[in-house]
């Protein structure tokens, strides 16, 4: 490892001495993004991950993390930087990340708007004119969200309002905001009751999520999600909610609430279960790892994973203010 690499992974590793909020946001950055990089790993043997894992054991290092890293990447810098979510600058910390690494698997319609951005239109313009003029419905905002979750997690209406201001810059559909919503709340919730009883906090998840997420197909869907049984099979409770093959945030948000909540104390358990929910595999990780590690603590994340996960460049003040 070289000197630059070794203190890049200094920077990014979870025993990061950061205090406060933006402690809460890097353990949620790193179920987040150890999530992501596994569920895009697994993604090709999503219905026999079991077998796989037990006949091969682990992937091998390095975990390569996508787009869902880096925007959330984004997104904490964002905070660190300013305390709150100013959307001028978070779209153009997308920008950036995007043109200095482009390959990390971004969806046309996102890398549409960035060269749209980086061309000189607004990101309003960019983001409304997606998909003609609906704006992105799509998971996006809702993959990248649970890190300014657990940062407000103090203050639920304040959550509300900032994943909004954040996923309005390329989310301009009414459901993309609404799925951005409702992983920021619960990953705010979970944050909050860390170490409190797992039962009472999975009520009190759903009730928040519910309560405060928008009207609309997507907050039908946690409805719908909150009846399907715990035992089921994930696969089956994919059948009935999606598992993200649409990639919106409708067809992705109930069933990554349902696995988070299946398995809120247990980590790798919940990777594994969503994987087997097939579909989107990284994102639906991202937004379970985001949420489960907001409960259970670095802790919870096993020590090979952590090692295995390639190096955050996750560019931080020397010393962040609150
Ligand atoms: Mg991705």
């Amino acid at each position: 490892m070289s000197d630059e690499e070794s203190k890049v992974q200094q920077r990014s590793a979870p025993t990061m001495k950061r205090s406060g909020l933006l402690a809460n946001a890097l353990i949620a950055l790193d179920g987040l993004s150890l999530g992501d990089a596994f569920g895009q790993l697994m993604s090709v043997r999503a219905r026999s991950i079991r077998t796989v894992l037990e006949t091969q054991g682990l992937p091998s290092p390095r975990w390569i993390h996508t787009d869902d890293t880096q925007m959330a990447m984004a997104v904490v810098e964002e905070l660190a930087a300013h305390q709150a979510i100013a959307s001028d600058s978070l779209a153009w910390r997308f920008v950036r990340r995007y043109q200095n690494d482009p390959g990390r698997g971004y969806g046309k319609g996102l890398r549409m708007q960035m060269e749209q951005i980086a061309c000189g239109d607004t990101w309003q313009a960019a983001s409304t004119a997606a998909f003609n003029g609906r704006g992105s419905k799509g998971n996006g905002a809702a993959m990248r969200v649970a890190p300014l979750g657990a940062y407000f997690s103090g203050d639920l209406s304040r959550v509300v309002s900032e994943a909004r201001e954040s996923a309005i810059v390329t989310h301009a559909h009414a459901e993309g905001i609404a799925g951005a919503v409702a992983v920021a709340i619960a990953a705010a919730v979970v944050t909050a009751s860390r170490g409190s009883d797992v039962s009472r906090v999975c009520e009190e998840l759903w009730d928040e999520v519910i309560a405060r997420t928008p009207e609309g197909e997507t907050k039908e869907g946690i409805v719908k999600a909150r009846s399907v049984p715990r035992h089921m099979a994930p696969d089956f409770a994919a059948r009935l909610l999606g598992s993200g093959f649409l990639v919106t945030a409708p067809d992705t948000v109930p069933f990554a609430l349902w696995c988070a909540a299946r398995h809120l104390d247990n980590y790798q358990e919940a990777m594994i279960s969503t994987v087997e929910g097939d579909g989107d595999c990284d994102t639906n990780c991202a937004i379970v790892g985001g949420i489960v590690a907001s409960f259970t603590g670095i802790e919870g994340i096993p020590e090979c994973w952590i090692s295995a996960r390639e190096p955050l460049d996750l560019e931080l003040p020397a010393q962040e203010e609150h």
